[in-house]
């Protein structure tokens, strides 16, 4: 039987995950909830997903404007093995203690601490870790992205020290409220959380980051430095184990694509859904080594990155599959994250 995956939150991050349930075999989506009837629950709807209230008084609002509403929250987790809180930051949090009474499986999203559940995951790092779990946070986009080709670098050649500066979006493609319009915002808290969020899922890496707000909503960018332990690596080297790494692609300026617009315009030009890139776009370019120091930019859609290992984490959680390649091939498969 299928393992019975509710998503609480269907916005940005869970109608992606919602989509993405749905491809695989091996699981579906039984419920997912919104707080209001706005045009993201009239989606809910039309893609056949049922659709619960999670606030309990508020489902007269839902009916009032002919939305069919099974039932609230409670409802959802008691038809659900595992749920996956997509609410925003801080919500999840609460959430937890509901979804630890009622004995259902959760993860929690990056807005959320690493002590939401103890746990934060990446595919790559510690899949094995999140077999079985009870809970599980799936971390931020940047960490994501951080952790997908830090961590085989660490791997192969070793890290004395990390440097990176995250080129933030200033708010997501929907967002009307958010900016900066016409300004870079620098984050004055440095060194930036992002570098101790990557220490949760690899502990033993050293890492300092910085963060700055620019006025675009398409993706992150990340310029890296890295101290490597080995001194014979070579840029070569580094090419050859970011094009093996799962769910990392290697960009070039030789096929024109020079800035996060172009890689947009791939995703749009492959039809992927809603222009998702999953994947980590690194420029080939980039990758130098001066002194035994490795640079290298790479891109990150903000959206999407965290889809594929939500993915996997449900697999994990719920014992559907205990080796993790074949789970991350599983997941790419299924989104067609390869062609
Ligand atoms: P979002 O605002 O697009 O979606 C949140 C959804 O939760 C909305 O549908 C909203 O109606 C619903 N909601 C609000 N309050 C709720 C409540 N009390 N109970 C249930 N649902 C409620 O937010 P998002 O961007 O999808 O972010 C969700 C989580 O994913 C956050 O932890 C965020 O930090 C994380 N995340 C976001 C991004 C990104 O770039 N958008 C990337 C990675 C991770």
């Amino acid at each position: 039987m299928n393992c019975k995956v509710g998503i609480n939150g269907f916005g940005t991050i869970g109608k992606r995950i919602a989509d993405a349930v749905s491809l695989q075999n091996d699981m579906e989506i039984v419920g997912v909830s919104k707080t209001s009837p706005n045009y993201e629950s009239k989606l809910a709807l039309d893609r056949g997903y049922p659709l619960y209230c999670a606030i309990p008084d508020r489902i007269s609002e839902f009916r009032d404007k002919g939305m069919d509403v099974e039932g609230d929250l409670n409802d959802l987790i008691d038809e659900s093995d595992i749920i996956v809180d997509c609410t925003p930051g801080g919500v999840g949090a609460k959430n937890s203690e509901l979804y630890k009474k009622a004995g259902v499986k959760a993860i929690y999203q990056g807005g959320e601490d690493h002590q939401v559940a103890d746990f934060s995951f990446n595919s790559l790092v510690n899949y094995e870790e999140a077999y079985g779990r009870d809970q599980t946070r799936v971390v931020s986009c940047n960490t994501t992205a951080l952790c997908r080709t830090l961590y085989p670098i660490k791997k192969q050649y070793g890290i004395n020290k990390v440097r990176a500066t995250m080129i933030r979006r200033g708010g997501d493609p929907k967002q009307d409220n958010r900016g900066p319009i016409n300004a870079i915002k620098p984050k004055m808290k440095v060194p930036s959380h992002h570098g101790p969020d990557v220490m949760t899922v690899i502990p033993d890496i050293e890492i300092d980051t910085t963060a700055v707000k620019v006025p675009t909503t398409i993706m992150h960018f990340h310029s890296i430095n890295i101290e490597l332990k080995n001194k014979n690596t070579k840029p070569e080297d580094i090419i050859k184990t970011l094009e093996e790494t799962p769910r990392v692609t290697l960009v070039t300026e030789e096929h024109g694509i020079e800035s996060t617009a172009q890689i947009i315009e791939l995703a749009r030009d492959a039809n992927r859904p809603r222009n998702d890139v999953w994947e980590i776009p690194v420029w080939k370019e980039s990758i130098v080594i001066k002194n035994n120091e490795l640079y290298y930019f790479q891109a990150v859609h903000q959206e999407s990155d965290v889809v594929p290992e939500n993915i996997d984490a449900i697999r994990a959680m719920t014992k559907l599959e205990k080796n993790p390649t074949k789970s991350i091939q599983k997941t790419d498969k299924n989104l067609q994250l390869n062609p």
